[in-house]
């Protein structure tokens, strides 16, 4: 699983998942690109990437804007160097019953979650097939397969992320670059941080293993998709969520 010689970019890195998968990409040998909205944060993950030895930048970008995307390709191509892992992880929920959501909620949420992911992809692609080698690895989740009272918005966002992950894997095969997908169960994070008690336990109930998920059990995951060891692993949906959907 090394992963030296390569570039990765991560999206949503500041914080949660995306930071725990930029940090563990480091580990393995990459050099990271650290994106996230919210540039101080992103400064503090690229920092603690640099003190473990690797090449890192931070870069302000909203995934939902492709002119940005495409500058940050760039950037990242041209002064790390290469651009071989994208990790399309920044993600956002405004949950709310159907018959309640608000337009702004439901385009909010698929703006970030699924244009967001096709912005990056696409911005990233063509440097991947100039090298003949790349990894789109995107964050999608178990709602996105289940389905989820009150998230309408967020999980067709993520069901269209596996749709557009098993699109890029057919699409892009020929050119040596696998998409794949990671769908999370309950990850402990600010986004999961917000839900009450009781609603955690009643989701703990459903958990095989007993325990909400760690953000390093999700960037593990990705460090191997990333990694020459799943070279022939494309177009599929890993399930990392303790057994609760399976
Ligand atoms: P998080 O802690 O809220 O982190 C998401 C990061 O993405 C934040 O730093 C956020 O910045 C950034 N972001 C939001 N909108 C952005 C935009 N337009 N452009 C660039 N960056 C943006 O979330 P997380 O729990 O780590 O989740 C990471 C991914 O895993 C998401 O795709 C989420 O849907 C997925 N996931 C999470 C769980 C879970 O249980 N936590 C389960 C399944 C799937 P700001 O905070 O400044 O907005």
């Amino acid at each position: 699983m090394q992963l030296s010689g390569k570039v990765a970019l991560v999206t949503g890195a500041g914080q949660g998942i995306g930071k725990a998968t930029a940090l563990k990409l480091a580990s393995y040998g990459a050099d990271v690109a650290v994106v996230d909205v919210n540039y101080e944060n992103a400064l503090v993950t690229a920092n603690e990437v640099t003190n473990m030895g690797r090449k890192a930048m931070a870069l302000k970008v909203d995934v939902t804007n492709p002119k940005q995307t495409d500058e940050m390709a760039q950037s990242v191509f041209t002064e790390l160097q290469g651009l071989h892992i994208l990790v399309n992880n920044a993600g956002i929920t405004r949950d709310g019953l159907l018959m309640r959501m608000s337009e702004a909620d439901w385009d909010a949420v698929i703006d970030v979650n699924l244009k967001g992911s096709f912005n990056c992809a696409k911005s990233c692609i063509k440097y991947m097939t100039k090298q003949r080698w790349g990894r789109i690895i995107n964050i999608a989740s178990i709602v996105g397969i289940t389905g989820n009272p009150g998230q309408a918005n967020y999980s067709a966002s993520k069901a269209g992320v596996i749709g557009l992950t098993k699109t890029i894997a057919r699409e892009m095969a020929s050119r040596n670059i696998t998409c794949n997908a990671v769908a999370p169960g309950f990850i402990e994070t600010a986004m999961t941080d917000a839900l009450p008690q009781d609603v955690k336990e009643k989701l703990l109930a459903q958990i095989p293993l007993g325990r909400l998920g760690g953000p390093t059990d999700i960037a593990m995951c990705v460090v191997f998709l990333a990694s020459s060891a799943a070279g022939y692993i494309t177009g599929h949906v890993m399930n990392v969520n303790g057994g609760m959907y399976m």
